[in-house]
């Protein structure tokens, strides 16, 4: 897809120049109607080969050698879990999943990385699939017994996978139409689906990994809300979440300094997590009556978005959040 108009992803409206790429190419505009902030010009790309690449460090646009060294420590992650569940917005999901639904179902990841959520599911008794556009993640899930594919939704073939519900965590913004990709879930399994969103940059705190060919959009509550309901969720629940261990922010030197420390003694790390998470979410559920203060706790969106036809009860994400405590 080649775009010659700017056009925001959601509602078609032409929105207005927010600031330039950071490495040139392109703008971001804000579509005030949406609340969304999307990249244009939308460049035809093969997520298989970006994403492929980058795992294998042969893509080092915006910052995407990332995932070379990601899965450098993919035997790492798999040895500790809180290593992989690394966000509130993981254990929240997973909290949902054990209240909603029996064990043996079939749960859906849509970009399942180093696979970290699937061992999760599967050590708790469900049957944990997983899609990914990356071949090396893809390949390493399926030496671990999973059955993964390579390639975005629409490739799925059909009766592939019949899941109860599906989850996608921290990949939304790197979709380039993502109210297709949104509509194809829907039509295609028809079932809840739960998606985790780390908070948004700003004109103000935009890194130079927020842009295109990683990232093509800047998602708001409202924006995901509307994009949701415009591929046919009938019912969604948005809920902020506070910070995990990786998003607190320290200057950069600092922060990759502590960050080596942590991933040379991962064992450090797995026993500092859960009390930095404590402070964390303490921090957040106080300062949560002062929205400016309360933004420096937060670190992302969940939402659980349900189709009109989807059975059964599907419980409001507040009630889950009993069930945990
Ligand atoms: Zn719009």
């Amino acid at each position: 897809m080649v775009t010659t108009q700017p056009m925001c992803h959601i509602c078609g409206s032409e929105g207005e120049p927010l600031l330039p790429w950071a490495s040139g190419g392109g703008e971001m505009r804000h579509c005030s109607t949406c609340d969304f902030v999307f990249a244009w010009p939308v460049e035809e790309i093969d997520p298989v080969e970006v994403y492929t690449q980058a795992y294998e460090g042969h893509e080092t646009r915006t910052q995407m050698d990332d995932y070379a060294r990601r899965i450098s420590r993919r035997d790492v992650v798999a040895e500790h879990e809180s290593l992989g569940l690394w966000s509130p917005a993981h254990h929240d999901t997973l909290a949902w999943i054990e209240a909603n639904v029996p064990k043996g179902a079939t749960v859906m990841e849509v970009g399942c990385g180093l696979g970290a959520f699937l061992r999760a599911l599967r050590d708790r008794g469900y049957n944990a699939v997983g899609i990914d556009v990356a071949k090396p993640v893809v390949e390493a899930a399926q030496r671990e017994g999973f059955q993964a594919w390579c390639g975005t939704i629409d490739t799925v073939p059909e009766g592939w996978a019949q899941p109860a519900v599906i989850v996608s965590f921290f990949v939304i913004h790197h979709i380039q139409d993502p109210v297709a990709f949104l509509s194809t879930i829907r039509t295609r399994w028809g079932v809840p689906l739960i998606i985790a969103y780390n908070r948004a940059p700003t004109k103000e705190t935009f890194d130079t990994n927020n842009f295109p060919p990683r990232c093509w959009g800047w998602w708001s509550e409202k924006a995901l809300g509307r994009a949701l309901a415009r591929a046919g969720f009938a019912r969604v629940e948005i809920s902020t979440q506070a910070k995990g261990l990786p998003q607190i922010f320290l200057p950069p030197k600092l922060h990759d300094f502590v960050s080596s420390v942590l991933w040379r003694w991962p064992k450090l790390r797995v026993m500092v997590q859960p009390f930095v998470e404590k402070l964390l979410s303490a921090g957040f559920k106080l300062l949560r009556p002062i929205p400016r203060l309360r933004r420096s706790f937060e670190g992302g969106l969940l939402i659980i978005a349900t189709p009109a036809e989807t059975n059964g009860r599907v419980p409001a994400l507040e009630e889950v959040k009993e069930v945990r405590a």
